[in-house]
């Protein structure tokens, strides 16, 4: 039997994890020192979360779920982390905590997708979610974030797209105006906007299918979106938006197209997108979503946040180098090998040594072949003297250091 890994699925190899970690560790220095906090919640929950805290009119509830039913349970693989994010601020009484609550997690999803490039079925997503607060201020400091973690990873060529699609007080009216709109020549439109125009009429301006879009340009659709629908409130919560944007230098784009991913999401709504990248250009998306928390259970609580597609973003990477181990130890004794590897690790300097006791020849080969930046020498010579022969494996010069601090100190300066 020939195993492989499952379509729209990848394993992650030691030779591109060390790429993943320096996403990570970039993301967890951004996010401290911004005083987000991490939160991991199940790769699994009940399916009614989703239907409800996704929405049945979007393609992730319609299409996409891996859902199964367990004990007549229904359960669902998180296709999105908000939801479940939601879900655990609501259950553990978050909204008691000092406000603004700010979140970060990381971690797999799980979207049934026809895979192509920078689609998968299995896909990671880092994202932030900030609970408590009205202001404008809030989006503009999530945005601040995507921005300044995107622009820290080395990437390039990235836009930022807003739009503000109002709030329930000002959404039912343009929502009926888009009916209104498209409603003769509805039975034009793909099956998805039917379903879409009963449910969610808004999210027919997201519909990729070409005709759609076609048909768009050619009804009164396009003077409804450009129409200024939005409500007193949200015009003032997007033009401060705005300003906070402005005095970040963060550059943007007004698309009134734009209306993304949630059923639930309301006034401002953005994506990242990066022309590097093809088809699936889409780098990061959000939004805030003022309903979900009180839709789900909880007491009426404003929240924004977005979430990154890691694949896509380390697709963009800059070539990055994998920091290379420190010293190989070469010795024919184990066990003072094993007492000398644990002394340097506790030093901070990464070390390793054969566990198989080959010949000294081959003990340095593979410190060669496994890119170790220093091999100490420990014969018996070098034991019985007290002494360490220090190789530098780049130059191959050797010298013979008195002590382990020695040792410590020529390593630890820059080659
Ligand atoms: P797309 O338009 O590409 O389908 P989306 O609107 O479905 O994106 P979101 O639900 O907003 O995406 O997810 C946020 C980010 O997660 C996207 O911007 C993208 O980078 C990433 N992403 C979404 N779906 C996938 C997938 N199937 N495989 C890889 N990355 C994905
Ligand atoms: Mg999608």
């Amino acid at each position: 039997m020939n195993y492989k890994t499952p379509k729209g699925t990848k394993d992650i190899l030691p030779s591109d994890s060390y790429i993943w970690q320096y996403v990570e560790d970039k993301a967890k220095t951004v996010f401290n020192n911004a005083n987000y906090k991490e939160i991991r919640t199940p790769i699994f929950e009940t399916t009614e979360l989703f239907t409800r805290g996704v929405g049945d009119s979007t393609d992730i509830v319609n299409k996409e779920m891996y859902t199964f039913v367990q004990k007549e349970r229904s359960l669902t693989l998180r296709p999105e982390n908000t939801a479940g994010v939601v879900r655990a601020f609501i259950e553990n009484g978050m909204h008691r905590y000092p406000s603004p609550v700010k979140l970060w997690y990381k971690g797999p999803m799980f979207r049934y997708e026809r895979p192509q490039a920078g689609r998968q079925r299995q896909f990671h997503q880092l994202g932030v979610e900030l609970f408590g607060i009205e202001n404008a201020s809030a989006d503009a400091e999530v945005i601040q974030i995507a921005m300044k973690l995107l622009d820290e990873l080395g990437l390039k060529n990235l836009s930022l797209e807003i739009n503000n699609i109002g709030c329930p007080k000002c959404r039912n009216a343009y929502k009926e105006s888009i009916k209104e709109a498209v409603s003769s020549r509805l039975l034009e439109f793909c099956t998805d906007c039917h379903l879409r125009f009963e449910k969610n009429p808004l999210r027919m301006l997201d519909c990729k299918n070409d005709k759609c879009k076609e048909l768009f340009a050619s009804t009164e659709i396009e003077s409804v979106i450009n129409s200024e629908f939005i409500c007193e409130d949200c015009v003032k919560h997007f033009s401060e938006l705005q300003e906070y944007l402005k005095v970040l230098n963060i550059d943007y784009k007004i698309n009134k197209r734009l209306v993304r991913g949630l059923d639930y999401y309301n006034r401002t709504v953005f994506e990242i997108t990066s022309t590097n990248l093809g088809a699936q250009n889409a780098v990061c998306g959000g939004g805030r979503y003022d309903p979900l928390v009180e839709m789900l259970g909880g007491p009426h609580t404003p929240a924004v946040g977005w979430a990154f597609g890691m694949e896509r973003v380390i697709s963009l990477l800059p070539a990055l180098e994998e920091k290379p181990l420190d010293l190989f130890l070469v010795t024919n004794n184990t066990k003072k090998a094993f007492e000398l590897a644990e002394k340097f690790r506790k030093q901070g300097i990464s070390c390793d040594f054969d566990l198989a006791n080959r010949k000294f020849q081959k003990q340095i080969e593979k410190a060669s072949k496994c890119g170790a930046k220093f091999a100490v020498i420990l014969g018996e010579d070098e034991i019985s003297s007290g002494v360490m022969t220090l190789k530098n494996m780049q130059t191959g010069d050797q010298q013979k250091l008195p002590s382990f601090e020695d040792v410590i100190k020529a390593v630890s300066s820059p080659v």
